[in-house]
């Protein structure tokens, strides 16, 4: 069977990605970036498609993930276009045996590049492949504006901010109970934003960058999109609260550890201890 690789399921997939990811207000002009892990067996009907005329240098050496496909948005692409030509701002990655370079294998037309976050991305994969025994196949960054706005008045600890957002919405303890890592400030692109990111998802399926985005991680495209809408809603929601004077009542310690017992998952301990996570 043969099928014209823009058919296939990954691409469809990433296309639809980004395109709510858009029309959520997530990703203005080329804001955000997103990779989704693709196995051999799933190019094997679109091998016609496949070229890998091309490297491109990592900038550093990711062993672990020699021989892995990426399917990447492109750099500096605008996800409001990757629907309307997906050979242009999507591209198809092999990382090199030697774990320094990628071949592009498909897309990202003309001298188009993978996104500038790819360090933070190749990394996340390992982490996140090391944590759930490589189930995890997708690193989904985007600029929502409720969690970037929050950044600027919570406490930046991943205990107060995993706490403040559990209290938002009840689904979010369920959803998210190892919490969301903190970074400090770091400038994007770099090794070491990436470096610090990876180690981070090493804890955390969401990662915040303050005063710039999410990061976000899952099995599949719709997990890791409903994963960072999940924190969206809560950031939104606490948005809400705060503007209008702050919380009054709200889900408390105990109910917490009762939502983790029903769902059978384990709180982030250090979220579960903080007394109080607004000054
Ligand atoms: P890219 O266009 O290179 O993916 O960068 C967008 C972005 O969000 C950087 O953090
Ligand atoms: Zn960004």
């Amino acid at each position: 069977m043969t099928l014209p690789i823009e058919e296939s399921w990954f691409v469809r997939g990433m296309v639809k990605a980004t395109a709510d990811m858009w029309l959520k207000g997530w990703d203005e002009r080329n804001g955000g970036n997103v990779s989704l892990r693709v196995f051999s067996e799933d190019l094997d009907p679109c091998r016609q498609s496949l070229t890998g005329d091309r490297t491109v240098p990592i900038g550093e050496t990711v062993a672990e993930l020699a021989g892995q496909y990426f399917l990447v948005t492109g750099s500096g692409k605008y996800f409001r276009n990757v629907q309307l030509d997906p050979e242009e701002n999507l591209g198809l990655i092999e990382i090199a045996p030697d774990g320094k370079s990628a071949c592009i294998l498909w897309g990202l037309r003309g001298n188009g590049v993978p996104t500038s976050e790819l360090s933070a991305h190749l990394k996340s994969h390992r982490s996140r492949q090391c944590v759930t025994k490589g189930t995890s196949r997708v690193i989904m960054h985007c600029h929502a504006t409720n969690i970037i706005a929050l950044s600027y008045v919570l406490d930046l600890s991943a205990a107060a901010l995993t706490r403040a957002l559990w209290e938002m919405s009840t689904e979010c303890l369920v959803v998210f109970p190892d919490g969301i890592g903190v970074l400090p400030w770091m400038v994007p692109g770099t090794v070491a934003i990436g470096e610090a990111t990876s180690t981070a998802m090493q804890k955390h399926s969401l990662v915040l960058w303050p005063f710039h985005g999410i990061f976000g991680s899952g099995a599949t495209l719709d997990e890791a999109f409903g994963l960072i809408d999940t924190a969206e809603k809560a950031s939104e929601v606490l948005v809400k609260v705060l503007s209008m004077g702050g919380k009054k009542q709200s889900i408390t310690t105990q109910q917490l550890k009762d939502l983790g017992a029903r769902f059978q998952v384990n709180p982030m301990p250090e979220a579960l201890a903080v007394e109080k996570w607004i000054s």
